[in-house]
């Protein structure tokens, strides 16, 4: 199992609330922003045992702690309840049920996942108790997305974020789970820095191929005619074109940081050692860096697949080449 509270609580969400918390001044409502929509929950959960445990790192073990964690305490309440997402009866619910008092506490909390999932009526429902919240009802509020959030909503409550981590956090964190280093190596490396993506990734049988199919396309293209040959390899196997600008983004940027960075940074030792007979000066690179980023907005506007990988390793090629001369 990983240990989801190990990650909680160094992120900058634990800490506000902690000093918040230390200090007296616990914020009604808070608006958690996290990009981990598969452990933004379990994050939340980690945020309620915060508020209500005497210890200031949830201790996981007093009466508090242990009934949130079996989902039974009678003064947490969580919602989403339903695939739906939160609708307006959750938020009339919520509503009715703050004016009742706590039972095995002095606070109350409601936690609700996935905001994103509000429309604006729903939203707009909820303002009204955090316009007036009754004395000792705290809300969690976590989404994927902040701009989901109405700024009337937004403007009554304390924004805390939980930020990508560090590949070092990640693989300590997975490394009892994920046994083989090198793929949990590749997929930190090619994740956004959530525990969410890194998992997917690590479970994902092609990531390396993707991977030695980029540092071919890097390290052994030199042609229009190899141009040709890759683009047809990369429609035809039906490579995932956002993980291949991924991959691309991995080694380009390993590379550059090699060249003129913090190595510290690099994030897959493996991948870029097997390119160091690329030669690629560090204009091109950040030139093809900012093709990569080009060609994630083509594609999000439907453009030619075929056409797109095409002019994505021609600009590879040329760039490699023009650099070369200078
Ligand atoms: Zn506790």
């Amino acid at each position: 199992m990983i240990d989801l509270g190990a990650l909680a609580k160094i992120t900058k969400a634990f800490k506000v609330i902690d000093n918040d918390k230390s200090t007296n001044r616990l914020s009604h409502a808070y608006l958690i922003v996290c990009q981990d929509a598969e452990n933004l929950e379990g994050y939340m959960r980690y945020f309620a045992k915060q508020l209500l445990c005497s210890e200031s790192v949830p201790c996981e073990s007093c009466r508090h702690c242990s009934l949130i964690n079996s989902n039974a305490h009678q003064d947490v309440f969580f919602y989403p309840t339903s695939e739906k997402g939160i609708l307006t009866e959750d938020i009339n619910a919520i509503i009715s049920e703050s004016y009742v008092r706590p039972i095995e506490s002095e606070k109350k909390v409601f936690v609700l996942s996935n905001a994103q999932t509000m429309n604006a009526v729903t939203q707009n429902k909820l303002l009204k108790t955090l316009e007036e919240p009754p004395k000792n009802v705290y809300i969690l509020i976590g989404t994927t997305s902040e701009q989901a959030i109405l700024p009337t909503v937004k403007s009554r409550v304390k924004k805390v974020e939980i930020s990508p981590f560090s590949k070092t956090v990640l693989i300590n964190a997975l490394i009892d789970q994920c046994k083989d280093r090198e793929k949990l190596e590749n997929a930190v490396a090619c994740s956004d820095g959530t525990l969410g993506k890194t998992l997917a990734l690590y479970q994902d049988q092609n990531l390396k191929n993707v991977i030695d199919l980029g540092i071919e396309i890097l390290t052994k293209m030199q042609s229009s005619k190899d141009v040709l040959e890759y683009s047809t390899k990369i429609i035809k196997n039906k490579t995932d074109l956002d993980q291949f600008f991924d991959v691309l983004d991995m080694l380009l940027r390993d590379t550059l940081v090699k060249e003129c960075g913090d190595q510290s940074l690099i994030t897959n030792p493996n991948a870029l050692n097997q390119l160091q007979n690329a030669n690629f000066k560090n204009g091109a690179l950040i030139s093809i860096i900012s093709a990569v980023t080009d060609a994630r907005k083509r594609k999000q506007f439907n453009a030619n697949q075929n056409m797109l990988i095409e002019w994505l390793l021609f600009k590879i090629l040329e760039e490699k080449f023009r650099w070369q001369k200078l």
